[in-house]
């Protein structure tokens, strides 16, 4: 892996859903280690940012490039950029039918062909780091939603990719569970983990966002570091999408 060049870039990406122009002339460039934060309105095109950047979402125009591979239609380049990106999302999907450690050692016996010892001992070792090994043998739907979150980010890990992305991960959580999750989150980002992170937590964005981004009818509007973001917004959309969230 090349340090010299960006981990994720945008480069005028644009994106339709039928007639629909969900994505306009998106430009993006994080580097490696760099945390970015996204907000903004729902509908305003922030899932199928992060859902293009490993293909979960196809896009018309423009380029986007994981360390350099292009995401084309070459499935070995797809395939080559979805092991390097984790992703997280609001509703866990966990497999309902696996216990926590197959969840986490499933995709790395069958993609990375790591033997099951080595599989489990991976597991178990992110397991601790969310902190909950002893529901390694539980299934999701005994877990609280919390502890199924921190399960998604750990079976993430496994598969050691070098971005994380994370959809709104804590905003199908009750109240009280938001902070475990977060924190876990806050862990990553302090072991220099590069993260894309979609988020209307805005502590977590003051506390570990290089940059924060808002978004709007599937346009970038205004970009900055967190202070200057949330205490001087320039934009009248991003100071009222602020003034409802804060
Ligand atoms: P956000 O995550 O910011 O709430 P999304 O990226 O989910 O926004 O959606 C952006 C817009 O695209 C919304 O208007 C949504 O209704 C529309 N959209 C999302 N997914 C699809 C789809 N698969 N087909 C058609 N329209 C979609
Ligand atoms: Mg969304």
């Amino acid at each position: 892996m090349n340090n010299g060049i960006a981990a994720v870039t945008l480069s005028k990406v644009n994106k339709w859903y039928g007639e629909f122009h969900v994505l306009k002339d998106v430009d993006l460039s994080v580097a490696k280690g760099q945390k970015i934060v996204v907000c903004g309105p729902s509908g305003s095109g922030k899932s199928t940012m992060i859902r293009c950047i490993n293909r979960l979402e196809e896009h018309q125009r423009g380029t986007i490039s994981v360390f350099g591979t292009e995401l084309d239609d070459n499935i070995k380049n797809i395939d080559e950029i979805r092991r390097e990106v984790g992703m997280v999302f609001q509703h866990f999907n966990l497999f309902p039918h696996m216990t926590v450690l197959e969840n986490c050692t499933l995709a790395p016996m069958l993609v990375r062909k790591v033997s099951e010892a080595e599989a489990n001992k991976a597991a178990m070792r992110f397991l601790e780091k969310v902190r909950i090994p002893e529901q390694a043998n539980k299934y999701p739907g005994q877990l609280s939603g919390g502890q199924q979150q921190r399960v998604a980010i750990a079976r993430s890990l496994c598969m050691n990719p070098a971005v994380m992305l994370f959809d709104e991960p804590t905003s199908a959580l009750d109240p009280e569970m938001i902070s475990e999750v977060l924190d876990v989150m806050v862990s990553l980002a302090e072991e220099g983990m590069t993260m894309i992170c979609v988020t209307h937590e805005m502590g977590f964005a003051r506390r570990v966002a290089d940059r924060v981004i808002f978004m709007d009818k599937g346009e970038i509007i205004e970009q900055g570091p967190p202070s200057e973001f949330f205490d001087n917004p320039k934009n009248d959309r991003t100071k009222l999408f602020l003034s409802q969230i804060l």
